[in-house]
């Protein structure tokens, strides 16, 4: 593969920007499929925006650390402009919690921000490693749906940079039309240039955990139902193993401690994953002695402990690049969430579907949605039951397995999660998301992703393996 190009907009004239190789790999989504040598700028000011496309013809997409599992972040035909550059705070209030950033800024540097000072993020994914204009255009949710909605709930305003030069403030009342086109909007309707965000206040950095161990859907349901006052709540599944022990898991509860404690700690990763894992080393004997081990991890059905809150949110922050442990092919995610009516009638198919096909990983997240409307047009929650899986890419097997499911989902009435998609055929996101063509409108005629291209696209062509 070509070396992609990166450098910084700041320095170099419009024209030149695109081209000067750096020998640094190219940009990856976090599945590291599919695999494109895009051209990569940094952007380090608001103003690098026009004054890239000033005079330029080829399409571009902003993008933030790459932490999206497929193509969302990626363009096959143009220049990825990186924000990590813009990542200054700007303004913080005390009074309100309401913090004001570049859009660059990641969710780890807001937390090294307002964690000492008695603040905490309004919703949180299972990485800490995500920019805060991506958290956005993704509308991304967290463990307290049912509590808190997603992200876009609790950003009062921010600007958009059109690739015309105009500068739109949004918010429910200003432009609010942009405001919901651009929450969950995937980046498409222009640069996200500075963002503000609603903290909420802690008095500590622990989290008051418990663990319950379950088996069968039937039992989660019923743990979810005792357990629905509790702030955070995701389980662990384990997807491989059948019979007695089919969806059997872990159920994680969490609430932030009320008892005022030690605010400050530093904690930065501890492990890195060396380098590409033989595809060999996730196979379904593997991942099946994983999940046991696992599940008994807790020697107890139920614990209880009081834990930081980086081991409660952010567990595989703690191994860099364990992305990598899937291989050269790479990974992919499969995400759905289905409504109510269809949920546990569609989950249990769709697991039954995944134990049968002898693919599976060890990565299985089971969480349920709230009614707490998204704000986002094109936003993925919708009240009901999400579960999230890792598949290890193999040649003529995982992605006719994420046809069938694609399929069974829409049949179930749900949907599936653009961020962590690389398969969905433009059918299935078409009816997943019938509002799409509205949306369209408000897309940047400048401003595309491969998953839009792929998604509008009738021809059904996937990128190899
Ligand atoms: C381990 C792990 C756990 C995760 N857990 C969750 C979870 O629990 N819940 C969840 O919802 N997601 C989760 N995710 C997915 C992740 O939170 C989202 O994909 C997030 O959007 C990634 O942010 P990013 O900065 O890496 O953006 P990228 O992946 O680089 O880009 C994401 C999208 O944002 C757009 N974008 C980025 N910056 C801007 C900007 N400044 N202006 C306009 N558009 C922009 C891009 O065009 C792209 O469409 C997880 C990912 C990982 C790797």
């Amino acid at each position: 593969m070509p070396a992609s190009t990166v450098e910084s907009a700041a320095s170099l004239p419009p024209a030149a920007a695109a081209v000067r190789p750096s020998g640094k790999p190219p940009f990856e989504s976090w599945g590291r499929y599919p695999k494109y040598s895009s051209r990569l700028v940094q952007l380090h000011w608001q103003s690098d925006f026009p004054a890239i496309l000033a005079g330029s013809h080829e399409h571009v997409l902003p993008v933030g650390m790459g932490r999206s599992y497929g193509d969302v972040c990626l363009l096959k035909d143009g220049i990825l402009l990186q924000t990590t550059g813009m990542n200054r705070l700007l303004d913080f209030d005390p009074q309100t919690g309401v913090i004001t950033a570049e859009s660059g800024v990641t969710l780890a540097q807001i937390l090294e921000f307002a964690v000492p000072r008695g603040f905490f993020l309004p919703v949180s994914p299972g990485t800490k490693y995500v920019t805060l204009g991506g958290a956005i255009a993704n509308d991304i949710h967290g463990k307290n749906h049912e509590a808190a909605g997603s992200f876009g709930n609790h950003v009062p305003c921010f600007e958009l940079v059109r690739s015309d030069g105009k500068r739109l403030l949004c918010s429910p009342r200003d432009n609010p039309e942009w405001f919901h086109a651009t929450i969950g909007g995937m980046g498409l309707t222009g640069l996200i240039s500075w963002a503000q965000l609603r903290l909420k206040p802690i008095v500590s950095r622990g989290i008051d955990y418990e663990g319950i161990q379950f088996h069968g859907i039937d039992e989660f349901l019923d743990l979810k139902q005792r357990y629905k006052d509790v702030e955070y709540t995701v389980s662990w599944l384990d997807c491989v193993s059948t019979g007695r022990n089919f969806a059997r898991g872990i159920f994680m509860l969490g609430e932030h401690s009320r008892v005022p404690a030690e605010l400050t700690r530093s904690s930065e990763p501890r492990l890195r994953f060396p380098a590409n894992a033989p595809g060999f080393a996730l196979n379904r004997t593997s991942v099946s002695a994983f999940n046991t081990v696992y599940f008994h991890k807790q020697r107890k059905p139920h614990v209880r402990l009081l834990q930081d809150y980086e081991p409660f949110f952010y567990p595989l922050d703690s191994v860099l690049h364990w992305n990598r442990m899937y291989g050269r092919n790479g990974l992919v995610q499969f995400q759905y969430v289905i409504p109510w009516d269809g949920a546990k009638e569609g989950t249990i198919a769709i697991l039954r579907e995944i134990a049968n096909s002898g693919l599976a990983s060890f990565l299985a997240v089971l969480k349920t949605f709230g009614d707490i409307p998204s704000l986002g047009m094109m936003s993925f929650p919708l009240p009901g039951i999400m579960f999230a899986l890792d598949f290890p890419i193999k040649a003529g097997l995982t992605f006719p397995l994420l046809e069938r499911l694609g399929d069974m989902t829409l049949d179930y009435g749900g949907r599936l999660y653009p961020a962590k998609d690389a398969a969905m055929t433009p059918h299935q996101f078409q009816s997943f998301y019938p509002d799409w063509e509205r949306f369209a409108r408000f897309r940047d005629p400048m401003i595309t992703s491969s998953f839009w291209e792929r998604v509008t696209d009738t021809t059904g062509a996937r990128p190899t393996v």
